[in-house]
């Protein structure tokens, strides 16, 4: 019994000792196999960048051929831009199997369990996905192009250079084609990718005798699509009737008086007719031929009104007419600079008149004294938005200027602000010299501009004290106690006083409330 036992012991000894051998030895051979063969696949890589860069440095036309042999553990060989772009096994499979085509300046191989190897190669190629496919995926697909054990996988590559690139196609699979093919028509994707025959880096392609609508190509922006001029037509892209050029026909051109229009070209040249857009009053199109300058109002071409539309009165003006216009001038452009239609100046236009409007103050300067200066411009036939009588002497005391809400304001030439400020009130603003909002002092209309703690706004002028500004106390009489909101230019606002800290400009509870005055928009 002993003895069995012993012999059992030595008999199940030698089995485990010689399976631990066996098995020793295969994983020592797999993995001797398995590291000539990712050698191989390594010299294969390199092997393929000397073909490419050979022909990278051959001239142009150049063909040869090669074969590489793959080791199974080779996911994918292909080209790249940028070695941060990876692929899965699964997209490997798709890609070699559809032949997809790889480009780029980077040869790169994925193989099993590996970091991806990139290096870098002389001349921009394109070239069909190529790697081991697992053969639970029918390999019909590839039968042409293998040869051989599928458990090496080889192929027979076909290298030419076209241009500055090198194509490697599989032989007997799909022909990798150059993205630029230099055969002078350039279609929508060479143009996209700046090929030598589309022109670029302009994204239209011209100078290739093909107008090609789908990259916008048309009669404004390319020769390729000029119009049949000694056929009678014309470029007018907007025209909805003109054709995939943007070219429309004689029917749509020598317009007369009042005609619809989309382009200048469109109407009567001699007739000096130019496509303008239509007066307000007249909606059935945008667009209609009127002389420079004049717009359609459904019967006839009359002068285009501006928006707006200042008058400048003088008022007992003793200086003259050069220093007069100056002044107004002064004063106009301090307006429009500091209004929305600052964008838009073409869209007022300020009149300066040279008739005296001689006015009686009354003690104080009163709102009787604006309806004096409105008749003086109502008797001059002017049309106005809004007057401004202009004074060259101090007739009103500490008071530069003043508004009583009916469009005419009066200004002192002293200071050239005072116009933008008095219409300020106009617009809506309040005054900021003094808390109009809590106090009531100056207010025109509390949504619109309050002194705004953010932006300095209870600064107090002396002797008064911040208590006075931004909420506190109220002083006793209408006068100066505070400095106003800061304006985005870090001076005081236009609404603030007269020789407040500049640059003088309006502050952004102001700008916020103008934005939403029609006439001072653009
Ligand atoms: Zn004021």
């Amino acid at each position: 019994m002993k003895g069995t036992i012993s012999v059992w012991i030595w008999i199940a000894g030698g089995v485990i000792a010689g399976l631990l051998i066996f098995t020793i030895a295969n994983s020592y051979f797999a993995r001797t196999t398995r590291t000539i063969a990712e050698q191989r696949s390594l010299e294969q890589h390199n092997e393929l960048r000397t073909q490419i860069n050979e022909l990278c440095w051959s001239s142009s036309e150049n063909k040869k051929q090669y074969t590489v042999n793959l080791d199974e553990n080779v996911l994918g060989v292909y080209l790249t831009k940028d070695k941060y772009t990876e692929y899965n096994e699964t997209q490997f499979v798709d890609f070699i199997l559809n032949e997809n085509v790889s480009s780029g300046n980077l040869l790169c191989m994925k193989m099993k369990n590996k970091r991806l190897i990139c290096s870098p190669i002389d001349c921009s190629t394109r070239m069909t996905f190529l790697g081991a496919v697992p053969t639970e995926f029918s390999l019909s697909a590839l039968i042409n192009n293998i040869i051989g054990n599928p458990d090496s996988f080889e192929y027979r590559l076909n290298f030419s250079k076209f241009g500055k690139e090198v194509l490697v196609s599989r032989a007997g699979g799909k022909e990798v084609l150059p993205l630029c093919n230099l055969d002078n028509n350039c279609t929508l994707k060479e143009c996209r990718e700046d090929c030598k025959d589309c022109y670029g880096p302009n994204p239209i392609c011209v100078w290739d005798g093909f107008c090609n609508s789908d990259i916008d190509e048309n009669c404004l922006n390319s020769i390729d699509c000029a119009c049949n001029t000694s056929e009678g037509y014309a470029c007018c892209l907007n025209d909805t009737a003109s054709d995939n050029s943007g070219c429309v026909d004689e029917t749509r051109q020598n317009l007369s008086k009042g005609k619809k229009c989309f382009c200048d070209n469109e109407c009567n040249i001699s007739a000096n007719l130019t496509c303008n857009p239509t007066s307000s009053s007249f909606s059935s199109y945008e667009n209609a031929c009127c002389e420079s300058g004049k717009s359609w109002n459904g019967t006839d071409c009359t002068n285009i009104k501006p928006k707006l539309k200042i008058v400048f009165m003088p008022v007992n003006w003793n200086s003259g007419w050069v220093s007069f216009n100056n002044s107004a001038q002064q004063q106009y452009d301090n307006i429009i600079n500091n209004i929305p239609l600052a964008s838009c100046p073409e869209k007022a236009e300020g009149l300066f008149l040279n008739t005296n409007c001689n006015v009686n103050f009354l003690d104080g300067c009163q709102c009787a004294d604006l309806i004096d200066i409105e008749k003086c411009v109502i008797l001059s036939g002017e049309d106005y938005d809004y007057i401004i009588g202009l004074e060259d002497s101090d007739v009103c005391g500490s008071v530069l200027g003043f508004s009583c809400g009916f469009g005419t304001v009066f200004s002192e030439s002293s200071v050239t602000l005072v116009s933008v400020h008095e219409l300020g009130h106009e617009w809506g603003l309040n005054d900021e010299y003094v808390d109009a909002c809590m106090c009531g002092l100056g207010l025109v209309d509390p949504s619109a501009n309050c002194l705004n703690l953010t932006l300095n706004g209870d600064d107090p002028v002396f002797p008064y004290t911040s208590n006075y500004c931004g909420g506190g106390s109220c002083p006793t009489s209408y006068t100066v106690t505070c400095y106003g909101n800061k304006n985005p230019s870090n001076g005081r606002c236009i609404m603030s006083f007269g020789n407040a800290p500049g640059p003088r400009k309006f502050c952004q509870e102001c700008l916020n409330h103008l934005a939403t005055v029609p006439i001072i928009n653009c």
